[in-house]
């Protein structure tokens, strides 16, 4: 049991938070609000190799893992900056490729996704099936040497900005017909591919979009991986996105206290600063607890993942991805009372940033699927539904 950081990770962390600084929380939020992407950051932090850090090095990755990957997302966060995208395309999509694709999708993929020139979208919920993945029905038809895909996928972020979408399809067991999940690369720009923006109340400059695939054809090696693994290539690709989702919603909070204690030390409204009122100070001391408590469980599922444990990597991410979301969510709110009406003007923005830490409950996997997952898994019960 280790609980201090190798000099390389204490360097990264170092360089990820100086890189941070430099663009911080204005830039994320003038960005969002004027319907702006943030692909000057993306692309500084590509080229001092942040996004594909956990990506092998013959293809162009640093040779590190998720937790390097999991350092830089929390450092950017922590600095008001975090990039969904790196939830996605680096750890759900690269993390896939890097473990299941064939010599030619790794050479296709790795070193564009490492570099960050092709960003790479998910889509796995659905309008009708949600979270029971059971209920998927986008379905892949094999016909000749060509698969053909047709459904709907919803929420999917950041598909403007991508060059192509990771798709949890479906497809029929030769044998049994029965359907199983299969994963496939979608150009953004196939025929028969399109999409459309939601309309979202929450200030990030991601976009979410409703995707629509009509026949879409794409060729055999389009299936990423096999056809019959496709299940454990999936939770290969859940799990880094649960534990890299735990990392934007740590460092969010973590971004949020720091402006709530800078706040209460100098604010006087009485004869002491306001932080002195135990009010207000202790709840400040339980959600930094509350916040190291989740940290650590979202460090513990990474440091497995990394270690090949997947199995205990999976409760562990699911585990923190739940602690995580409900620290930030307390952490966030305990932030705006701290700063009282200054909490709800746009110069901190503190408000708009309620909304996105409050999207951790519910994606990439809600609160109660965690819950049913524990319940299940950790604990044995019998299953409701
Ligand atoms: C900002 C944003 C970005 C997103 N980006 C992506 C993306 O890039 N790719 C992607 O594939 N998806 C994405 N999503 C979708 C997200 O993963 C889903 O919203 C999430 O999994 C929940 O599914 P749902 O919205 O259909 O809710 P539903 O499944 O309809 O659930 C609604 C409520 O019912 C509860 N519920 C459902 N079943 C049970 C049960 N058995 N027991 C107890 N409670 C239950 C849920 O917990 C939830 O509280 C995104 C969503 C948001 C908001």
């Amino acid at each position: 049991m280790n609980f201090t950081e190798t000099d390389e990770q204490v360097a990264l962390r170092a360089a990820v938070a100086e890189l941070g600084r430099k663009y911080g929380y204005g830039y994320f939020i003038r960005q969002a609000r004027s319907g702006g992407r943030l692909t000057e950051l993306w692309q500084e932090a590509a080229k001092l190799g942040f996004i594909g850090v956990n990506l092998p090095v013959e293809y162009g990755g640093g040779g590190a893992g998720l937790y390097e990957l999991s350092i830089v997302l929390e450092e950017l966060a922590a600095a008001g900056c975090g990039l969904l995208m790196m939830v996605v395309s680096p750890a759900i999509c690269g993390t896939i490729f890097a473990r299941f694709g064939t010599p030619e999708q790794k050479q296709h993929w790795l070193p564009r996704i490492a570099s960050g020139s092709a960003i790479m979208a998910f889509g796995i919920t659905e309008p009708d099936a949600g979270s029971n993945s059971h209920k998927l029905s986008t379905v892949a038809t094999r016909d000749g040497d060509t698969w053909v895909l047709s459904g709907r996928k919803i929420y999917i972020s950041g598909v403007d900005e991508a060059e192509a979408v990771l798709i949890v399809g479906r497809t029929a067991d030769t044998k049994t017909g029965k359907l199983r999940p299969a994963l496939f690369a979608v150009p953004t720009d196939a025929p028969g591919f399109s999409f459309q923006p939601i309309d979202m109340d929450i200030v990030m400059p991601e976009k979410q979009f409703l995707l629509f695939l009509d026949d879409v054809r794409l060729p055999a090696d389009a299936l990423v991986g096999e056809e019959d693994a496709a299940l454990l290539q999936l939770f290969a690709g859940l799990n880094p996105e649960r534990i890299m989702a735990s990392a934007m919603a740590v460092g969010s909070a973590r971004y949020a206290l720091d402006k709530a204690v800078n706040y209460a030390k100098e604010r006087t409204v009485w004869s002491v600063p306001i932080g002195a009122h135990q009010g207000l100070a202790h709840p400040l001391a339980q959600v930094k607890i509350e916040l190291e408590l989740a940290r650590l469980m979202m460090q513990k599922a990474a440091v497995l993942y990394d270690a090949g444990v997947d199995m205990a990597a999976g409760e562990a991410a699911n585990m923190a991805k739940y602690a995580a979301a409900e620290a930030s969510v307390r952490t966030v709110d305990q932030a705006i009372q701290s700063l009282g009406g200054s909490s709800m003007t746009s110069e901190f923005g503190l408000a708009a940033m309620l909304a996105n830490v409050r999207t951790t409950r519910i994606a990439p996997v809600s609160r109660e699927m965690i819950l049913n997952f524990v319940a299940q898994h950790s604990l044995g019960l019998p299953k409701s539904y």
